[in-house]
């Protein structure tokens, strides 16, 4: 299979390594020219479970250099550079290509559905974390899942055939016509965590310093699962408030990307994550206060970022 990753970052990165260590022909597409020519003069260096190794086999450009359709396309940049991202690709995308997108929050398939009919879209949810430790450096920790399906709902062998690949490579990938409930339980927990400890500063263990911090994520969890269900989406609220209560004891230290962008000065993902869950609620005419809070105080955040960007005078 050849494979194109568009947005080679944390995620991007993680998954060209391992895919190309499996075997399949892998090329990282980014704008962050400092880690492609690092990556092209000595390799990837991978940090797993399985070991700290260098990749070498894989072809990385930047995306006017792209001329080779793909087989598959996976998106990993932010939500937000989406757009931008595949304007800058869509030349290469045949008509026997398909794309997979594993981006959190929501509206990602309609974003992709812009450059590609919907029947060439595979949507999905992962569990791997990742993190860039460096140019060219990219390390993950324990073990996590893939769950895609075809984003218009039919069974398509296409997917299998990436589930497949990605499986090959280590990742863990089924196919499952439930992935909506997962994406929207993510985008809870997202919603949740991310923006809390974007908010406050805290790591994700020390919302259990005093009650209201798990009180505050719990209110969150139910308000984005009330419009999960009213969108006809059978996510779970117990679920996904054990798995905050579970990230909240064992996640000792660890800053949500939301809180590592805002302590970067970049505009963060929460359009994509509590955004998206305000207006889709406005639909239903569901009350999402502390959602909604979290989202204004985020954007007060990144206005007031942008502002000290500006030069004085
Ligand atoms: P990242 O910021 O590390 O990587 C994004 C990459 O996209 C960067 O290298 C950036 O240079 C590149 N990019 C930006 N604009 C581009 C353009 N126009 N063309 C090509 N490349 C461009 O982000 P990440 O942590 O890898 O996350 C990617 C997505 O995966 C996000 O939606 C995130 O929420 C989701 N996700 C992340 C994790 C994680 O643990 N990091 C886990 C699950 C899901």
């Amino acid at each position: 299979m050849k494979i194109a990753i568009l947005g080679a970052g944390a995620m991007g990165s993680f998954f060209g390594g391992l895919l190309a260590e499996s075997g399949q022909t892998v090329t990282l597409i980014d704008v962050n020219d400092a880690h492609l020519q690092a990556i092209r003069e000595h390799g990837l260096r991978l940090e797993t479970g399985m070991g700290d190794r260098r990749i070498s086999s894989l072809e990385t450009c930047r995306p006017e250099q792209v001329t080779a359709q793909p087989d598959l396309l996976l998106v990993f940049t932010k939500t937000l550079h989406t757009a931008t991202a595949l304007e800058g690709i869509a030349d290469i995308i045949g008509p026997d290509t398909l794309v997979l997108t594993l981006q959190n929050g929501l509206g990602n398939v309609e974003t992709v559905a812009r450059f590609v009919p919907e029947d060439r879209i595979v949507v999905g949810m992962t569990t791997w974390p990742a993190d860039l430790a460096g140019t060219a450096h990219v390390r993950s920790h324990g073990f996590g899942i893939i769950r895609i399906m075809a984003a218009d709902g039919q069974e398509r062998s296409g997917v299998a055939g990436i589930a497949e690949a990605l499986s090959k490579a280590g990742l863990r990938c089924t196919v499952d016509q439930t992935v909506w409930q997962a994406i929207w339980e993510k985008v809870a927990f997202n919603a949740a965590l991310n923006g809390i400890c974007a908010v406050t500063g805290c790591t994700v263990d020390q919302l259990g310093a005093v009650p209201a911090g798990f009180a505050l994520a719990s209110a969150v969890v139910d308000e984005v699962i009330a419009v999960a269900r009213a969108e006809g989406v059978e996510a779970d609220a117990d679920h996904c408030r054990e798995t905050v209560a579970h990230a909240i004891a064992q996640h000792v230290g660890h800053k949500p990307s939301m809180l590592q962008d805002v302590l970067a000065g970049r505009t963060t993902e929460i359009g994509a994550i509590n955004g998206a869950v305000a207006e889709r609620a406005g639909k239903h005419g569901i009350a999402v206060p502390c959602t909604e809070m979290l989202l204004g105080l985020v954007r007060l955040i990144e206005a007031r970022m942008k502002a000290d960007r500006q030069p004085t005078s």
